[in-house]
């Protein structure tokens, strides 16, 4: 482990990924907080980090954005290694695959895909150094079953499972677990539009899921409980998958 228990979690500002940053916290890491625009919403997961006797660090960029990406995190990885990398950031822009625009299809991607690799390719040669470090990806029960209207959301988080074991495999020498967690229906902005009545009969536990039920299968995967666990895909879904 580093010497300062740092955790860099992107996309949490609100959601899964403020819950994953302030459980985090409460297991003991500052924090390097990442999201794109919401300040406001930001500022309050640092009050919540902060309660816990943590630091917090904000870091707004855009995942996908190379400079903007290399802008933000090659100063502070030069002086400091985080122990975890969550990439958590991500949105969904959903419609029927004969009607997708390119945009549609690629900002989807860039999301997902690209900002998983911008930031991972930074933090994860770091972490080959230090010979230590926990990464865990977000991905989704889109990217385990197919999902009508969510090609392009299926395909990135399909896209992520595969990077996850892949790297899973490319850094386990150097002791750093790579995993990914995927959530099914969670309460949060993202899913707050969706026809809850339809969705609850396809869910075994007959309810969506809490955030903080994600942050907890995170931290479990980050702590010193999960030391023989890598290149794995843990559904928290209410038993969909
Ligand atoms: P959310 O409430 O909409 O929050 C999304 C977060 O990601 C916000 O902090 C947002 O920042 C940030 N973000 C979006 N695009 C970004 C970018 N390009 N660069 C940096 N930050 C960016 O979403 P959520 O429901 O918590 O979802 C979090 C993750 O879980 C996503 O990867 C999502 O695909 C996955 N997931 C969610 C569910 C679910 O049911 N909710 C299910 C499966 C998987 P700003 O607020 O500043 O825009």
């Amino acid at each position: 482990m580093t010497d300062k228990k740092i955790a860099l979690v992107t996309g949490a500002s609100r959601g899964i990924g403020a819950a994953i940053a302030v459980t985090l916290a409460d297991d003991g890491y500052d924090i390097w907080l990442n999201y794109r625009s919401d300040h406001d919403a930001a500022q309050k997961v640092v009050e919540k980090v902060v309660a816990c006797g943590r630091q917090c660090l904000l870091l707004p960029f855009d995942v996908a954005d190379e400079r903007a990406v290399e802008g933000a995190l090659s100063p502070l990885l030069a002086a400091e290694t985080p122990f975890i990398l969550v990439n958590n950031a991500g949105f969904a822009q959903d419609g029927v695959m004969a009607l997708m625009s390119h945009e549609e299809w690629r900002s989807v991607l860039n999301v997902h895909l690209d900002g998983f690799f911008l930031v991972t390719k930074l933090v994860v040669a770091r972490m080959l150094r230090k010979r230590a470090g926990r990464i865990v990806n977000i991905v989704s029960t889109s990217g385990q079953i197919g999902v009508a209207g969510q090609v392009n959301y299926s395909a990135a988080k399909a896209g992520l499972i595969g990077a996850t074991r892949s790297l899973a495999a490319e850094v386990a020498r150097r002791k750093i677990l790579v995993n990914a967690v995927a959530p099914g229906f969670i309460e949060t902005e993202m899913t707050a539009d969706l026809p809850v009545e339809k969705i609850l009969p396809t869910i075994p536990l007959g309810r969506f899921g809490q955030a903080q039920e994600v942050a907890d299968a995170v931290s479990f995967l980050c702590s010193d409980k999960a030391t023989y666990i890598t290149g794995q895909i843990l559904a928290i879904n209410g038993g969909i998958v």
